[in-house]
């Protein structure tokens, strides 16, 4: 008979990309100090460890499959994959066009891989599908286009496994605070849910569960079905506390798209 359980291990897994100066330990020459870095995952991957290593504790997993997944990214590129995880960070920078002449010299289309800024009469002008990588803010001469303050897209409930999906962004532009913050209410309210759940359940089905050796607790397993069940894009405002609809569905919001 296969054996199900594993070496107990912590039931959560928190990677930042390899930009991070962290991560510069884990492969030597050519972790750190990436040059499209826009915030240094490290402080906040640290915070999030702990904070999950304190709510889960108790939840600890005995099978290898249900760890909650949490990756960071220190820029739009994503080279951690945030978007199939649990919890997923993407650090951006909205460009915003200042008062100084444009030379249309066209450096600022030419540094986007995507050509996600045009040149019009009225000077730059970006595409709603802009990243906020900041790119063509670094090629730009003369000063036309700046970053704005940097935040993070947070996202969530994003996995492979037998159906994959795609993490959604619940929050641009967020500071480690607030990150920490909307995080902690997701994970309460989950939690929270869980325990009513598992107080319901009857004792054959507890009974059921043990003699097949499964944690009835599935962190990662879990959170992504309960936010499935209850349709948590729309819910999260009430489960957070905060109006999120502006922030989930404008990335743009803070960046000034044209000059006009
Ligand atoms: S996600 Fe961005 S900052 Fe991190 S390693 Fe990739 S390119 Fe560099
Ligand atoms: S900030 Fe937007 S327009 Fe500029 S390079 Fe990045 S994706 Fe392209
Ligand atoms: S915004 Fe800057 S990079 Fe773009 S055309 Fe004007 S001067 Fe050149």
């Amino acid at each position: 008979m296969t054996e199900r359980l594993q070496p107990r291990r912590p039931p959560f897994d928190v990677t930042s990309c390899r930009g991070s100066a962290s991560c510069a330990g884990d492969a030597p020459g050519r972790g750190g100090g990436c040059p499209h870095m826009i915030l240094d995952p490290g402080d906040l991957a640290g915070r999030i460890s702990v904070l999950l290593r304190r709510r889960l504790n108790a939840h600890q997993s005995h099978s290898a499959h249900n760890v909650l997944r949490v990756a960071l990214s220190g820029c739009p590129n994503s080279c951690s994959q945030p978007q199939i995880r649990d919890f997923g960070l993407q650090a951006r920078s909205p460009v915003e066009i200042t008062e100084s002449p444009c030379l249309y010299c066209g450096a600022c289309i030419d540094a986007c891989p995507e050509r996600f800024v045009e040149l019009t009469d009225a000077g730059p002008r970006f595409s709603d599908d802009c990243l906020s990588c900041g790119r063509c803010v670094k090629a730009c001469p003369s000063g036309t286009l700046r970053n704005g303050a940097p935040g993070w897209t947070l996202l969530a409930g994003g996995k492979l496994g037998r159906i994959p999906r795609l993490a959604v962004p619940i929050g641009h532009y967020l500071d480690d605070d607030d990150v920490m913050e909307r995080i902690e209410a997701i994970l309460t309210a989950y939690l929270d849910a869980d325990e009513g759940e598992e107080a319901e359940k009857d004792d054959t089905e507890r009974r059921t569960a043990q003699r097949a050796r499964v944690n009835p607790r599935k962190p990662g397993e879990r959170l992504r079905t309960w936010l499935d069940r209850t349709k948590w894009a729309a819910n999260l405002p009430a489960v957070t506390g905060k109006v999120l609809a502006e922030q989930t569905t404008d990335l743009r919001g803070k960046q000034k798209t044209s000059l006009g």
